[in-house]
């Protein structure tokens, strides 16, 4: 199943499509919940770093907008749909600084979503560059070519 998250980058925090999404976010935060029945809150002041209760996450997205960086719900349940190539990636920067977490925390998921990004930027770029030169510059370099070395 997949879950419509459009909503959360929307500006007007009064529209309906957004009501509707943070209302379905709280349905499924509801089930992931601490002993208080307290599920994190995603909103951009706590960025999964706390727990609220429900009453307080619709106020606090409502208030300060859906921490735009948590795109997959990880905190309620949802996999991560990237988890081996995470394994992949070690960058030594996430796990020295500061004390060792025993769990990751909401900062390491945007750190790592960082790494995400950054890693798929390059991986397009590669692409696009490539092996095989573009035509045209491959003209352009032989005219170059020819220019330089007449005769
Ligand atoms: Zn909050």
């Amino acid at each position: 199943m997949t879950i419509d998250k459009n909503w959360i980058s929307l500006r007007n925090r009064n529209a309906k499509q957004f009501k509707d999404g943070l209302e379905q976010f709280i349905e499924i935060a509801k089930k992931h919940v601490n002993s208080h029945g307290e599920p994190y809150c995603p909103c951009r002041g706590c960025h999964n770093g706390k727990r609220q209760n429900t009453k307080t996450i619709y106020a606090h997205v409502i208030d300060k907008g859906f921490s735009q960086s948590y795109k997959t719900w990880v905190y309620h349940g949802e996999e991560h749909p990237n988890t081996a190539a995470i394994d992949a990636i070690s960058n030594p920067y996430l796990f020295k600084s500061g004390s060792s977490p025993t769990a990751p925390g909401p900062e390491m998921f945007d750190a790592i979503q960082d790494v995400m990004d950054a890693f798929n930027t390059n991986k397009e770029n590669e692409d696009e560059g490539g092996t095989s030169l573009d035509p045209e510059f491959d003209d352009l370099f032989k005219e170059l070519n020819t220019e330089l070395y007449p005769g």
